[in-house]
């Protein structure tokens, strides 16, 4: 299976409206079937056009509740059955990675992730009903973000942070975080309390104001257990916010700037060349270059890997835009196993540390 890349066009701003639409959704053979491709001019030749190719393609209109409808709640029942699932959100600042991935506050409004959380513990509930309670499902986060190349635990204060961030380190062929927080989380309620919290971590952890979150990558990761008298199943959802694809190279001067965007040019360019190596089948794909490049391994883990190129349809962003698209239609070719994380057997806790287990698992690494 190749990663599924969906690319989302958001609507015009209010100080948009009177700007220039280029990009636009189309049907494959003009028919009146749903989209799924995304045509803009030559930024070179006006008259020349790009049509870009996707698993679909969402609107301007297209809601929060039919994107997830359509690509996130499927992946969820396959999340029970053992199967990692990733869900990523690529494109340049301002258009819409955080509305898609973390959406509003109202119902409607509502992101990817809350809705996913909402799926998780609906599922959660019918699993144990369906089973009589002898599968037990527990359900536990991971919050960090990437700044700079440096991994910083959101669940952490900002001022309890160690400036060099946390140590990454393979296990087992998968990437970890040593030290994370690891919270179990039983509740919707309970979900959008700690993430809530955690995002104002992530917003003021910057001594700058402006857009630290357009420069972090952001990772969830959610941790489900399923287990039985016997067995004991693990498998995890991540959902990631990247920072802006933009080409901050033309915007920046000063230094501490400089700093800061040569790591995000540097980790989305790496995984650009990731993406490159592996679409051409090259035997040496540089994932080690990068902490986020690492993390996300693409085309390395087993499991359901969905992409959400995030467009803005206006002039403004034309050349951005271009890359994207271009770094896009290569992620296309990246193929994934998908294969289940076998259920182990079960190494029954003694008695006497059953008790601290909830107080041991919150400072497991990932
Ligand atoms: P990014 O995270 O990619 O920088 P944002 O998610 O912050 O972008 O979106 C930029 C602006 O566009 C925000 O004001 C956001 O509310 C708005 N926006 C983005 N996508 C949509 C959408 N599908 N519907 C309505 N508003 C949107
Ligand atoms: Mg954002």
């Amino acid at each position: 299976m190749s990663v599924r890349v969906v690319a989302r066009i958001r609507p015009l701003l209010k100080q948009e409206l009177d700007k220039d639409t280029i990009v636009t959704a189309e049907s494959p053979a003009g028919n009146d079937a749903a989209p799924t491709v995304i045509r803009m001019p030559n930024p070179k030749n006006e008259n020349e056009f790009f049509s870009f190719q996707f698993s679909s393609v969402y609107e301007q209109e297209a809601t929060q509740q039919q994107l997830f409808d359509g690509e996130v709640s499927p992946t969820v029942k396959h999340l029970f059955k053992g199967i990692d699932v990733q869900i990523f959100a690529y494109g340049v600042t301002g258009t819409g990675k955080t509305h898609t991935m973390r959406g509003g506050k109202s119902l409607a409004d509502r992101g990817v992730i809350p809705r996913l959380l909402s799926n998780i513990y609906r599922r959660c509930r019918k699993v144990e009903k369906d089973t009589a309670g002898a599968t037990q499902v527990e359900v536990a986060l991971s919050y960090y973000e990437i700044y700079c190349d440096r991994v910083y635990d959101l669940f952490e204060p900002p001022e309890k942070r160690t400036p060099s961030g946390l140590p990454i380190r393979d296990n087992g062929g998968k990437t970890v975080v040593v030290g994370l927080t690891e919270k179990p989380c039983t509740s919707l309620k309970e979900f959008e309390h700690l993430y809530d919290q955690a995002n104002i971590n992530r917003s003021t952890s910057s001594t700058k104001l402006n857009a630290h979150s357009s420069r972090s990558h952001a990772i969830l990761c959610v941790k489900i257990t399923q287990t039985t008298e016997d067995t004991v199943r693990v498998s995890r959802a991540s959902a990631i916010d990247l920072a802006g694809s933009e080409d901050n190279r033309r915007t920046e001067n000063n230094k501490e700037r400089l700093v800061e965007s040569s790591a995000i040019n540097k980790s989305l360019f790496v995984l650009a060349q990731c993406v490159e190596a592996i679409s051409k089948k090259q035997s040496r794909i540089p994932y080690r270059e990068s902490k986020m490049t690492r993390i996300l391994s693409l085309g390395q883990n087993n499991g359901l890997t969905i992409m959400i190129l995030n467009l803005a349809p206006v002039r403004s962003y034309h050349l951005d835009t271009l890359s994207s698209l271009n770094f896009a239609n290569r992620t296309k070719k990246i193929e994934v196993a998908e294969i289940e994380n076998e259920p182990m057997q079960r190494v029954k806790p003694l008695a006497a540390t059953a008790s601290i287990g909830g107080a041991n698992i919150a400072r497991q690494p990932l």
